[in-house]
């Protein structure tokens, strides 16, 4: 029997989970709230495609290698497609520091470290055509998903979608139903209102991200990395980084902790954030005026979570015929990059499943079992850091506040024993990248005990024999810095309660 699969959003998690199903010979069904694209066109895409559905389309965006390698080895087509836009990959050389790069000798599995980055409109608008063109996949645009059709009650079983499409209540049958409506769908909400147990966990990631699109003038070309500062870092209170992206645009992301509040406040105005552009010397040669002119607003997002969901619970499928993937079912910190990514993994582990069973229950308990396999030692280490990252900016913001000596440790031994070894040794780097871009355990590489002699032999080094690995000062403290944009440093000190928590 030929399954059908109806999909609800055609954002990435969507068109992944298109592409992933679609070559097995099941229908796919996708209804998408917004309309579709009206042009083939990237800036056409950037200006003007309306995507109320998707707040956070005009942010900086970038695919991980372990993405990038799913597209190369399932559609080929489509990556020639990305890159015929003006999609950019950026290959392991351009990740090595200066001192690394004198004497790299490429080895083969190097070519798969590759990440790519375009304006997010761009990445989207050449999935989406791509996906379009796929036999069995079918797009309808203008088409909400409203509820759940179902029957029996325990579990729930889900076989159907009522959605407004065009204006008109239609209801939509299926054999297998799939959320990807992202962080705001509301079918697993429905679900559980109707009586279906959730596990779920979830917690502000801690930040704010802004960002801001520039050209690059004619005749300008992108600044080398070769010789000038880095184009990304981390001053405790402000990250930044460049996102270069297709047809000469590129993007800066700042990041304020969320306790930064007149930072934040201050940041969204343009000229506040292009003045911190010429603060930083990593953005400075990007942004200057002879070298490129903005061309947005700055765009500001807030809410960023980190969220769990499982539809099994002790051990027992809560609904049947029902998936959900992408930020509907996980969330994450846009700051690490992983969300597009966790989601076309998932989106493969679900072609997985319905490949391996037919019974509904045994599908869903092994979808589940893999996300746990594979995606939750990632969610667990990038909590694990956001929480870090905000007792630290508590820290900043408290008068005489002091890490424990167990943080100073565990600081330095990041700092200057793990980050500095992967400066100087590319193995360690080659290691280390293959966890950070999804291929393996993100920690695998930090328990073989021949890593962790190499780190501790830099470590132990101290700063002096290893300042070849120290990257420059990325720019001001903070005083220095909100006292340059007029803002006053004080104002958002922590004080009594607030303090105890710093500590
Ligand atoms: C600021 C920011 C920066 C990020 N940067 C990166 C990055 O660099 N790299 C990375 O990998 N990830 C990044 N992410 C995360 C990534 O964007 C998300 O993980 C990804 O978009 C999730 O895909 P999704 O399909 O689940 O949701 P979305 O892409 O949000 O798509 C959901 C779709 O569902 C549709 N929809 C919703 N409800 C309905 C309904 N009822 N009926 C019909 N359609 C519906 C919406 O219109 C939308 O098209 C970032 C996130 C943020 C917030």
């Amino acid at each position: 029997m030929r399954e059908n699969v109806l999909v609800v959003g055609a954002g990435i998690a969507g068109l992944f989970t298109a592409l992933a199903i679609a070559p097995t010979g099941r229908k796919v069904t996708i209804l998408e709230r917004d309309s579709a694209p009206q042009s083939h066109d990237t800036d056409d895409a950037f200006l003007n495609w309306q995507r109320r559905g998707v707040g956070h389309l005009r942010q900086s965006h970038a695919f991980l290698a372990r993405l990038r390698s799913i597209i190369r080895t399932e559609h080929p087509g489509l990556l020639d497609e990305l890159l015929s836009l003006g999609v950019r990959e950026l290959n392991f050389e351009s990740m090595l520091s200066e001192m690394q790069r004198k004497n790299y000798v490429p080895l083969p599995g190097d070519a798969e470290l590759a990440i790519i980055t375009s304006r997010r409109t761009t990445l989207e608008l050449a999935l989406r055509r791509y996906v379009e063109r796929l036999a069995n996949v079918e797009i309808v645009s203008d088409a909400a998903a409203r509820g759940l059709l179902t029957e029996s009650a325990n579990p729930i079983r889900v076989v159907g979608v009522s959605a407004d499409v065009a204006g008109e209540r239609r209801e939509l049958r299926a054999d297998v139903v799939v959320d990807a409506g992202g962080k705001n769908s509301t079918l697993v909400e429905q679900l559980a209102a109707a009586g279906m147990r959730l596990h779920e966990e979830s917690e502000t990631a801690g930040i704010l991200y802004f960002t801001r699109h520039y050209r690059l003038k004619p005749g300008r070309s992108e600044p080398s990395r070769i010789g000038n500062p880095p184009a990304g870092g981390d001053l405790g209170f402000l990250k930044f980084g460049i996102f270069p992206a297709d047809n000469g645009c590129f993007s800066v992301t700042l990041c304020t902790p969320e306790i930064e509040y007149e930072l934040r406040k201050g940041i969204v105005d343009p000229d506040t954030f292009h003045a911190i552009t010429q603060i930083l010397p990593g953005l400075r040669v990007w942004t200057n005026e002879e070298q490129a002119v903005p061309t947005s607003k700055v765009f500001g997002m807030g809410d960023l979570n980190s969220r769990w969901r499982d539809l099994v619970v002790d051990g027992k499928p809560s609904v049947l015929g029902f998936f959900s993937l992408g930020d509907a079912l996980i969330r994450t910190n846009p700051l690490y990059g992983r969300g597009c990514s966790i989601a076309a993994v998932s989106a493969y582990m679900l072609r997985d499943v319905l490949d391996g069973a037919a019974d509904p229950a045994a599908r869903l308990l092994a979808y589940h079992a893999r996300l746990h396999e594979e995606i939750r030692p990632y969610y667990l280490t990038m909590r694990g850091q956001d929480r870090s990252a905000m007792k630290r900016a508590r820290q900043t913001l408290t008068p005489g506040a002091k890490p424990s000596l167990r943080d100073r440790m565990l600081r330095s031994f990041i700092e200057d024993g793990v980050v500095v070894a992967t400066r100087f040794d590319i193995d360690l780097l080659r290691e280390s990248m293959r966890g950070f871009h999804m291929f393996e355990h993100p920690n695998r590489w930090l328990t073989q005990p021949k890593n962790i002699a190499r780190i501790l032999r830099y470590w132990s080094r101290g700063k002096k024999k290893n300042a070849a690995a120290y990257p420059p000062k990325p720019g001001p403290e903070r005083a220095e810095m909100l006292r340059a944009l007029s803002i006053d440093p004080e104002r958002d000190m922590l004080g009594g309660s607030e303090m105890k928590k710093a500590a």
